[in-house]
């Protein structure tokens, strides 16, 4: 496998992928998570899934700040957990995947957090405010779920159009062979998964 990683964009598959639980971490994965970050900055980003990255893993990189060089606020999450949601929270999201695209989205005010950092390290939090909001939309997009499912109706309908426009670049984009069709996609998830997931 080449580790050579890009951010997917909506209708891409792998944003629909319900990904299952690391059970390896080797130097691959660490160069990957590298990479994540270094995209999430690029593009102005303060999470990144591994979904977004077409990979099927419950991984996540954030840093709440945006700002690289805020090292202290980087934190590379394995297969976390959010429990004991508490109050709730209207404010509008983007998404890497999904660009030039916002929508108020309803979240929990704070969560907790179990997960491993890529050490190995178990960590425990009570999140609240932008880190709240952020390990919600990114932990979302591990089991498939992306913000636009979470934004009113009438919202929806607003955003309709700029929904389509990126269905018909991500077409054009396929029919080009820039991107793999779906049966490829879904072989290498599969592939991906069986690496370190079993
Ligand atoms: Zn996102």
């Amino acid at each position: 496998m080449s580790s050579e990683i890009a951010i997917v964009k909506y209708p891409h598959p792998a944003l629909r992928y319900q990904s299952k639980p690391l059970k390896r971490v080797d130097a691959e994965l660490r160069e990957i998570a590298a990479q994540m970050f270094q995209l999430m900055y690029e593009t102005k980003g303060i999470g990144l899934a591994g979904n977004q990255v077409a990979l099927p893993y419950r991984l996540i990189v954030i840093n709440p700040t945006g700002d690289p060089e805020r090292k202290d606020q980087e934190f590379c999450l394995l297969n976390p957990v959010l429990s004991r949601p508490k109050g709730t929270e209207e404010l509008d999201e983007g998404c890497l995947s999904f660009p030039e695209i916002w929508a108020p989205v309803k979240r929990a005010k704070t969560i907790r957090l179990n997960a491993y950092t890529i050490q190995g390290e178990e960590v425990n939090w009570e999140a609240d405010g932008m880190l709240a909001r952020v390990l919600q939309h990114e932990c979302d997009h591990l089991d498939g779920v992306v913000f636009v499912d979470r934004t009113t109706e009438t919202e929806k309908l607003r955003i309709r159009d700029d929904l389509e426009e990126l269905e018909i670049e991500y077409r054009q984009n396929e029919a080009l062979g820039r991107i793999p069709h779906p049966e490829r996609i879904a072989t290498q998830l599969a592939e991906l998964e069986k690496l370190r997931c079993v």
